[in-house]
């Protein structure tokens, strides 16, 4: 995946090693980005990845679909006058050489049982920082193979799932127990697991029931849900002409892969213009690049048998230079195509609430205080907790709860000591 050693090496000579690197301070995991490109440059490549994958397991990954605009490369210093540098480019170069070489010995003696639900980044994390404090960690994945959105909603084109085949094999060689195609709440419920022995559990279960557009024709045969969709793209019979709506990554990712399945008029709507979109600029620019075409400014009203009918928008702004959207009433047409993908946001499921008493929600998702959930013992984080947000987030989330997982246990088990 990474560029040659040759332009990873010239990226690294023109970094001024700042004191007070902006470029750290605005990655929400806080990589040691200084040290690390000094490492690099003095042929400490292992030393480099071993602080990368310390502070991040997840480091091979997030170098490559982190949006490094509003992070690392959005605030290097050289970008002010000229080009910032590539850190993630370094920073990807380096992950995957540590990763290629990692090895891990499990623990001996091992601590308490933990349960891992889900194993999306939130949930390998976790499993990464316990298994290697010496807890007997399990994960339960409801799908085939562990990752979540990295596995079954980025597509490969944008990340090649070898590095989480490689990461599952870390996993393992670190004693780490994986459960895949275990759904947790109706059967295997969260009683059940505290009955079994489990000390903490952890719900890193994420964002998968797609958002509803409301309005009529959703439920046609030519409609899919952009989350269900990219799962498993060529199980879809989209046809030549297919809109998206949305403007998020899922968005993007959703249009890029349906022409790579053999769509060749791709369109994304959007209510609103492309400042306004929630996708990377990166992620536009490559979509627009694939041939991806865009109708902004319309908001869909029905889906039917032809296509989908729409409505132009306009962008209205008052005296205090606030701005709206509204609808222009009177400008509906349909717009022929063959299938309609929506790619309008994610809410958690909602199978471990209702099948499993203790849990308060807010809008679905997790209610959380320093990780743990208002059921004892049940830790949460990632998007289950916060809605979409972004890998790397999700990451330096999980390395908090982990610490306040390993503080639960070590408590827990004084007391009984004392007792
Ligand atoms: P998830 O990754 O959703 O993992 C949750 C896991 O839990 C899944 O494997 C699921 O199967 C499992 N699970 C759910 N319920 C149960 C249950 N009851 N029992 C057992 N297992 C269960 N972020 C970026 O930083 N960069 C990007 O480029 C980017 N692109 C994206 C593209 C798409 C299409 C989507 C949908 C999101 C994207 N994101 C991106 C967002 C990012 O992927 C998420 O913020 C991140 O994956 C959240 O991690 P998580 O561990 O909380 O949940």
């Amino acid at each position: 995946m990474n560029k040659d050693s040759e332009f990873i090496l010239s990226e690294a000579n023109r970094c001024l090693l700042c004191k007070n690197a902006k470029c750290q301070m605005k990655c929400p995991i806080n990589t040691e980005i200084p040290e690390v490109i000094k490492l690099y440059r003095e042929g400490e490549v292992h030393k480099a990845g071993e602080i990368l994958f310390k502070n991040n397991p997840l480091s091979a990954i997030c170098s490559i679909i982190c949006p490094h605009e509003n992070q690392c490369k959005g605030n290097c210093i050289k970008g002010i006058k000229g080009e910032p540098i590539e850190f993630y480019e370094i920073e990807n170069y380096i992950s995957e050489e540590y990763l290629k070489n990692l090895s891990f010995e499990p623990e001996k003696k091992l601590k308490d049982r933990i349960a891992i639900v889900g194993s999306g980044p939130a949930g390998i994390t976790i499993a990464f920082i316990l298994a290697q404090k010496g807890y007997k960690v399990t994960i339960f994945e409801k799908n085939e193979k562990i990752g979540g959105v990295l596995r079954y909603g980025i597509p490969e084109f944008r990340l090649p799932k070898n590095i989480l085949d490689r990461i599952q094999e870390l996993l393992i060689q670190l004693g780490v127990k994986i459960r895949p195609s275990t759904l947790i709440g109706p059967v295997l419920t969260i009683d059940k697991l505290f009955e079994d022995g489990y000390k903490a559990i952890f719900i890193g279960t994420g964002v998968w029931n797609p958002r509803k557009l409301n309005i009529k024709g959703e439920s046609f045969g030519n409609a899919h849900y952009a989350i269900d969709y990219l799962k498993s793209p060529s199980v879809y019979n989209l046809g030549k002409k297919v809109v998206v709506i949305g403007a998020g990554n899922t968005a993007m990712d959703s249009a890029r892969t349906a022409k790579r399945h053999g769509a060749d008029d791709v369109t994304i709507v959007y209510r609103k213009g492309f400042e306004d979109m929630a996708a990377t600029k990166h992620e536009i620019e490559e979509a627009k690049e694939e041939g991806i075409k865009f109708e902004l400014y319309k908001a869909p009203l029905e889906i039917v048998d032809e296509g989908l009918i729409l409505r132009e928008t306009e962008k209205v702004v008052n005296e205090k230079g606030e701005s709206k959207i509204i609808d222009k009433e009177g400008s509906e047409a349909l717009y022929e195509c063959e299938s309609i993908i929506i790619a309008i946001s994610q809410a958690p499921k909602n199978v471990i609430v209702v099948n499993n008493a203790g849990f308060m929600t807010a809008n679905g998702l997790l209610v959380t205080h320093k990780g743990q959930t208002t059921r004892e013992g049940v830790f949460a984080s990632g998007d289950v907790v916060t809605g979409s947000k972004t890998v790397v987030q999700a990451i330096a989330d999980a390395k908090i709860v982990a610490e306040a997982m390993d503080e639960y246990c070590n408590k827990l088990n004084s007391i009984n000591n004392d007792i």
